[in-house]
């Protein structure tokens, strides 16, 4: 071998030995379960807090946009199961009018999402979901517009029933069983969703420009999460929760919270394909009053809002009003069906009852947007990449509009063009 073969050589073992190097650290960075959370251009990971149906769509619309190789969606959850808080007790109606000015656009797309996922037999019988199935009854001529009315509420023969509204798109949805499909979806894309974890503070000063996220689990130990995304879809909670994450931060979410008492009962009669209906009495009796026949056999009423100061903390068990629970049993007495057997009518068997609260802003607008990072604490402008995000404040149409407002979020998480803009939909600023 002469001077130059030799030199030629060396030459092609560096080469080789540089690319066996830069292939071995790309494989290293592409380990599925590795401890390091490098920087977000390489392995970015988003951290959703809150387990509603806001978080969960939220999720669901990340997961299915991202390279799960590279990114990884974390929801954590104070509570031992996904929907613990207003995501299962409500009412389930979705619709497309009714809504303020400014919020009728969101409503639409959602709603358009809600429409397309029930062109899908398995979505609709999983969630108990149904187009043209809400009634509102009337007193008048008892001849009412030929709608249907369920088996399961007497009815009177001066009352009619007429679409609500007539004609508009609306719809309706079992919201228990909504939190198991959007549970599943989510597992099968890879989500981990952590339960029995509560968020309770944020690290924005690590090295690296990640943020480490605290977390105190169910036995009382403290867990750091890294993340480079952190969304806050804490339902009522959310305010608080971000005063208490970012206490220097020049946003402020004013939240304006009302209360609802409900019960859930068994439904007495037979299932037909009419059982799944939403029937609104309010005409009838002068104030709020919604009955829903489920899929699970179920019956859900819920009557009178009423604007309280706070929240109980999270977790813990809401108290209802025992004047408004009475009055509501009393219309359930009175407008239900009830059991019979050979012995006679027995009493209506109540499944669950409780107060749950509407999350909503002081302009009644959610909050979807992006905290810019000098917004967050009163240090150097910029000084960290992670991203903060809020997803809230969704009020008396959180069912309604969650499907859209998570599909945004994800395509601002993203830094997607977004279908729609929501530049109006942020907090306001000290
Ligand atoms: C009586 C009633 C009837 C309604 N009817 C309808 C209807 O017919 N149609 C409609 O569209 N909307 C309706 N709504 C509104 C809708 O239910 C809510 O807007 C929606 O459920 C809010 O969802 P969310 O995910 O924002 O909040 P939530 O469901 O409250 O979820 C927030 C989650 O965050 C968790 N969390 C909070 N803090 C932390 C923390 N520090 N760490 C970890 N986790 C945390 C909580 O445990 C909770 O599970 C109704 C509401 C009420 C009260």
């Amino acid at each position: 071998m002469d001077l130059i073969q030799c030199f030629a050589f060396i030459l092609l073992s560096l080469f080789i030995a540089s690319f066996v190097l830069q292939w071995r650290r790309r494989s290293f960075w592409r380990q599925p379960d590795q401890k390091r959370y490098p920087s977000a251009q390489e392995n970015t990971t988003t951290v959703i807090i809150g387990a509603g149906v806001v978080g969960l769509c939220t999720a669901y619309h990340l997961a299915k946009a991202i390279d799960k190789k590279r990114h990884k969606v974390i929801v954590i959850e104070a509570a031992s199961q996904v929907f613990a808080a207003t995501s299962s007790t409500n009412t389930g109606i979705l619709s497309y009018t009714g809504f303020q000015e400014e919020l009728l656009p969101l409503a639409q797309y959602s709603y358009d999402l809600w429409e397309d996922l029930g062109k899908d037999t398995d979505f609709r019988r999983s969630c108990g979901y149904k187009e043209n199935a809400n009634f509102a009854l009337k007193t008048g001529s008892g001849e009412g517009d030929g709608e249907p009315i369920p088996n399961w509420i007497h009815t009177k023969t001066d009352w009619h029933a007429i679409r609500d509204p007539p004609d508009s798109k609306m719809a309706i949805i079992n919201p228990v069983a909504l939190g198991q499909w959007l549970h599943k979806q989510c597992l099968n894309l890879k989500v981990e969703i952590r339960l029995n974890e509560k968020a309770t503070s944020v690290d924005l000063d690590t090295t690296d420009g990640t943020m480490s996220l605290e977390v105190i689990d169910g036995e009382g130990n403290a867990l750091n999460l890294q993340c480079n995304h952190l969304v806050l879809a804490a339902g009522p909670w959310s305010p608080a929760l971000f005063k208490q994450l970012f206490p220097q931060s020049s946003a402020k979410i004013e939240a304006v919270i009302s209360a609802g008492e409900w019960f859930v009962f068994e439904n007495p009669e037979s299932f037909t394909e009419k059982s799944i209906a939403g029937i609104y009495f309010n005409d009838i009796v002068g104030q709020k009053l919604e009955f829903a026949g489920r899929n699970d056999h179920t019956i859900w009423t819920t009557g009178e809002k009423s604007e309280v100061g706070e929240v109980p903390s999270v977790g813990d068990t809401p108290k209802p009003d025992p004047g408004k629970l009475a009055k509501l049993r009393a219309y359930a007495d009175m407008f239900l069906k009830h059991p019979h057997t050979s012995g006679g009518k027995q009493k209506l068997r109540v499944l669950s009852h409780g107060r749950s609260y509407r999350p909503a802003t002081w302009n009644s607008l959610p909050i979807i947007a992006g905290i810019p990072p000098y917004n967050l604490t009163t240090k150097e402008r910029g000084h960290t990449k992670a991203k903060v995000f809020i997803n809230s404040g969704h009020g008396a149409y959180g069912i309604t509009l969650s499907m859209g407002s998570g599909k945004l979020m994800s395509q601002m998480i993203l830094h997607k063009q977004l279908d729609l803009d929501v530049s109006r939909l942020g907090p306001s600023y000290i």
